[in-house]
């Protein structure tokens, strides 16, 4: 049996999930569902990457141990499997699991013992209002223009570096070997060019009496990791690596023969195409096969933050609207790779147009008109049509949608140019059935994306006899 790895990033939990990870995950899940329907052994992984100064901070002002605070919020990310309508199938992995943090430690001895790691000092301006290093240049007088009344923080302390630099040309190798291992092909380009001007080592460790909450460093117990070895280890700790060989070697694949498939946003682009796949090369593991970048969300053409006040809720939307609405609105109306705008005006036209009155109406119309007729032939049996199988090949979550909703305009247009409702007997009867042929194979199609309303449709008109069906989007109020 084919074996599919479909791995989303590990969003940091120091807030509710938003709707850019919405996104993400809704795609990595209409891949993961259109591959398990293809009849393909499909592992579907997200999770949760836990440690870090600032998760360290937050709790000790909730007056929580770290431990009881993330456990909120890895709650909160467990709980979108329910909420998004997402794969049974979804491995919920955390960076906090012990499997984890002794893989992320391995993970350090096998590139260490290789000699790709080495002790450096690590010297830094940092604002802890921004909670971000500081370049000089964007300091106004030594102090953050965000926070002026801060002192900017210097840090200067031994530890560890990963020797990045040394891997320039295994990365360029990989590259020009896959010429679509990064989706889209801009994205590649972009890499490639990053990769080929030089690469800087850069520091994976902290000094544990600055940073207690984080996995130790294994051999020196005064160093804990920061962020690459811990957070990137999570890819392929979630396989069971390493005492799962098997296990890992089906999904993640061979060195001559990669398969995993990571879906990520644009701001991620460096840490899975260069960052990540360089600490693979450096450990001996083979590299991912493919990333998929998809773009920001922005609301009104802005982007979205907490100070505009601007956030898009994906549980709001879910609640008002239904999961599978908001699937459609994400899958079909947000490019799959670039920035899209994201507004509840846009999202209640879209709505209304393509889900009420364009296949909700639809499928109610003809269901009425054909209750009472009986069906011949199930569902189960029937594919995925080329066109939609094209287009997810390609990642067109977009493209595919275009292609089902243009099917559900030619059936409407059929029902008022042969003015079926007026018909009766044998010729009603046969259009009506080339109809329900038609939405059988819609709903057949609309499984990866749709998976809840899809289902509903088939029961209807996959059942021995036609009957009503009670609308499968409500109007809005
Ligand atoms: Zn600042």
């Amino acid at each position: 049996m084919q074996k599919y790895y479909i791995t989303t990033t590990a969003p940091y939990v120091n807030s509710d999930p938003h709707i850019g990870f919405a996104l993400e995950i809704i795609q990595a899940d209409a891949l993961a569902r259109y591959h398990e329907l293809k009849g393909e052994d499909v592992f579907f992984n997200t999770g949760t990457d836990e440690h870090g100064k600032k998760i360290y901070e937050k709790a000790v002002e909730d007056g929580k141990n770290p431990k009881e605070y993330v456990d909120i919020y890895a709650a909160k990310f467990r709980d979108l499997k329910n909420l998004l309508g997402l794969s049974d199938k979804l491995n919920f992995s955390r960076t906090t699991d012990d499997k984890h943090i002794l893989a992320a430690q391995e993970m350090w001895r096998r590139v260490e013992s290789a000699g790709y790691i080495r002790k450096g000092t690590y010297s830094a301006k940092y604002c802890v209002g921004c909670e971000l290093e500081k370049q000089d240049s964007e300091l106004i007088e030594g102090k953050c223009p965000l926070h002026p009344n801060k002192e900017i923080e210097l840090i200067n302390e031994e530890n560890y570096f990963f020797c990045f630099s040394k891997l320039q040309d295994k990365l360029l190798e990989h590259y020009d070997r896959y010429q679509d291992f990064v989706i889209p092909a801009h994205r590649q380009k972009e890499i490639r060019n990053f990769v080929e001007s030089g690469l800087t080592d850069f520091s994976i460790s902290r000094l544990k009496e600055k940073m207690p909450w984080g996995v130790p460093v294994p051999g020196d117990e005064s160093q804990v990791m920061y962020v690459w070895f811990d957070a990137l280890t999570y890819y392929i700790s979630a396989l069971g690596w390493p005492s799962e060989e098997q296990l890992f070697e089906n999904y993640w694949g061979k060195m001559d023969e990669p398969r995993a498939i990571q879906v990520a946003g644009k701001d991620n682009l460096r840490q899975q195409t260069s960052m990540w796949q360089a600490m693979l090369m450096a450990a001996g593991l083979p590299p991912s096969r493919q990333v998929v970048i998809h773009g920001f969300i922005t609301s009104n053409g802005q982007k979205i933050s907490k100070s505009l006040g601007n956030k898009v809720d994906p549980v709001e939307y879910v609640n008002k609207y239904g999961v599978d609405a908001l699937r459609y609105y994400l899958l079909a109306k947000i490019d799959p790779f670039e920035d899209s705008d994201f507004t509840r005006e846009k999202f209640e036209e879209v709505y209304r147009a393509d889900l009420q009155n364009g296949l909700g109406n639809l499928v109610s119309r003809v269901a009425a008109m054909a209750s009472g007729m009986s069906n011949q032939e199930g569902g189960e049996s029937l594919s995925i049509s080329k066109n939609v199988e094209e287009s997810l090949n390609n990642y067109r979550f977009d493209e595919a949608l275009r292609d089902i909703w243009m099917r559900i305009k030619q059936a409407d247009q059929v029902i008022s140019e042969k003015r079926v409702w007026e018909l009766e007997d044998i010729p009603k009867q046969q259009i009506l059935s080339e109809l329900i042929e038609v939405i059988v194979q819609l709903a057949v199609d609309l499984r990866p994306f749709l998976p809840m309303t899809a289902d509903k449709i088939l029961s209807t008109y996959t059942a021995p006899t036609m009957q009503k069906m009670s609308p499968l989007f409500p109007r809005l109020a």
